[in-house]
């Protein structure tokens, strides 16, 4: 019999409720009560993992330690819970069946058919127990993507229907996250949707034992009444979540729902414990109560979807509240950048972000930001494809090298200062093949990220084909842009810094990653500071 608890978290009647955000605040408050606790997700999709797809499809992919390219939410269960993810927290179909495959190819079912019930449903439910046989968990929450009722999450919500008896009874729990309409005509919220959505998940035998109603309006007491009745649950465990002004407010707008405490009694564990948020409570007072502003433009080329950039606009909500300034994110198209407009698309900015990014287009408009930034003395942080840009400006207008490029936009430069990592030369396959996960650096005494960081060696996460090409290193240097950065393995050039601008540094990894509440990325917090004085002068 299990001692992990599990809690499953489903949704009903439309997409993007906010499952992940519900899961993670529910999470915080379960650590704040002191227990050890993790999330995950399983996506109904069938890529492998989402590395292979565009931002435009399901927004930024995440990633992990051990080199996970994850579902965004896994950013939002690490800055919520200040706990490192790993390849086990997220979970496809695609993985599930390549996995169930490559046991048959190797004959582990010995002469069986292979079937979606029990072979599928078999694999999923070992991956969802993996967190929970480690023994560094109290509870699991596993977040099932998609919405009930769809093809393609059935698998998942019949594993969970067989594990629910597997675990036995008051080990398992399941939250059902729906959506109550207003509808403005009849003045009224609308409570039909959900009835129908607890009925179809009553179809795969899953009854919700916790509702939680995502909704514009108040939830009159009568309302909750009639769910209650219609749906099946306790009167208690219809949860009301209002929109927030902010993600960060869910977990306090849960703890007054008392969802932590119903989760808790249901699953017969210990409630006596108040969670403890202080932290947490802290934060939320600094972000709300910012002494000053500052404008930050973010160069990249997915700027039209809010979730591309997901990780760097959450980093700089808790640098902006560790520095106590509102930072205002102006997301500025890449590929429309040029000099003919960039003064007038530019000015006014306290600091400069070049983005990620990946392949050709708009990659000229970032050039310019960089240029931009460097010759007007602004702040400017370059991430990934943002460093390597920040290299090829040098390289152009300061060392002359007209031609200067990646070889990931001109195969054929003579002047490659960004190439292809030596190990990603013989590399064809897509998925899964980048320079993955967390990598040491060395920092070089003196420089602005030793002094951020207060550390002499780091460890962060990558995700990138290309580098900076060292053969070009001594030129650059003397020319003055430095690397203060060095993988002490490989002798990879990870950071790039301009002693004589205020701050300017573009770095190989992507820090926004591990980014939290609870522990504010340093770089991030540094920038908007440098972006703060900026203003100031
Ligand atoms: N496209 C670049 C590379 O592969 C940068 C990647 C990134 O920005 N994540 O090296």
């Amino acid at each position: 019999m299990s001692t992990t608890k599990y809690i499953f978290v489903t949704g009903g009647v439309s997409s993007s409720l906010g499952k992940g955000i519900i899961a993670a605040s529910l999470a915080k408050l379960l650590q704040a009560r002191g227990y050890r606790v993790a999330i995950q997700k399983l996506d109904p999709y069938i890529n492998v993992d989402p590395g292979t797809l565009n931002p435009y499809e399901h927004g930024e992919c995440y990633v992990t330690d051990d080199g996970a390219e994850t579902d965004l939410d896994l950013g939002h269960y690490e800055r919520f819970l200040n706990v490192p993810t790993s390849q086990a927290n997220n979970v496809t179909t695609g993985r599930i069946y390549q996995s169930v495959i490559e046991k048959e190819r190797r004959g582990e079912f010995l002469g069986k058919t292979v079937q979606v019930i029990p072979h599928i449903t078999n694999e999923i439910k070992e991956r969802i127990q993996i967190l929970g046989h480690s023994g560094d968990y109290d509870i699991i929450i596993t977040e099932i993507g998609g919405t009930v009722g769809d093809i393609e999450s059935l698998p998942y919500i019949e594993s969970v229907r067989q594990l629910k008896w597997e675990l036995g009874a008051t080990n398992s729990l399941f939250i059902h996250l729906t959506l109550i309409p207003y509808l403005s005509a009849a003045g009224e919220l609308k409570t039909k949707p959900t009835q129908h959505s607890v009925k179809t998940l009553m179809e795969s035998g899953i009854q919700a034992d916790i509702l939680v109603c995502r909704t514009e309006h108040e939830l009159s007491d009568d309302l909750r009444a009639k769910l209650a009745l219609f749906c099946n649950v306790e009167r208690n465990a219809v949860i009301q979540s209002i929109d927030a002004s902010t993600i960060y407010d869910v977990p306090n707008l849960m703890l007054e729902e008392g969802l932590d405490q119903i989760a808790l009694k249901k699953l017969n564990l210990d409630d006596t414990q108040e969670p403890i948020l202080q932290r947490w409570n802290q934060f939320l007072d600094r972000l709300k109560n910012p002494k000053g502003t500052v404008k930050i433009g973010l160069i990249g080329k997915y700027v039209e979807l809010q979730d591309s950039y997901k990780s760097i606009q959450e980093a700089f909500i808790h640098a902006g509240a560790e520095n106590e300034v509102a930072v205002d994110v102006v997301s500025i198209h890449s590929e429309y950048l040029d000099p003919s407009n960039i003064e007038k698309q530019l000015k006014g900015l306290d600091g400069i972000l070049v983005a990620p990014g990946f392949g050709e287009r708009g990659i000229e408009g970032k050039v310019e930001a960089v240029r931009y930034a460097r010759e007007h003395n602004l702040p400017f942080l370059g991430i990934c494809l943002g460093m390597q840009m920040a290299v090829i400006e040098y390289s152009r207008n300061i060392l002359g090298l007209k031609n200067a490029n990646s070889t990931e936009m001109d195969a054929k430069t003579s002047n490659p200062v960004i190439d292809l990592m030596e190990e990603q030369k013989h590399i064809t396959e897509k998925g899964g093949t980048m320079r993955l996960g967390a990598w040491k650096c060395d920092l070089k005494k003196g420089s602005i990220v030793h002094d951020i960081y207060q550390a002499d060696s780091i460890l962060e996460r990558h995700r990138h084909r290309y580098e900076y090409n060292n053969a070009y290193r001594e030129q650059l240097e003397n020319a003055g842009l430095v690397a203060t950065g060095i993988n002490p393995d490989t002798g990879l050039v990870e950071i790039v810094e301009i002693p004589t601008h205020p701050w300017f540094v573009g770095v190989q990894y992507h820090p926004e990653y591990k980014s939290t509440v609870a522990n504010p990325h340093p770089l991030f917090v540094g920038f908007v500071a440098a972006a703060y004085k900026h203003k100031k002068q």
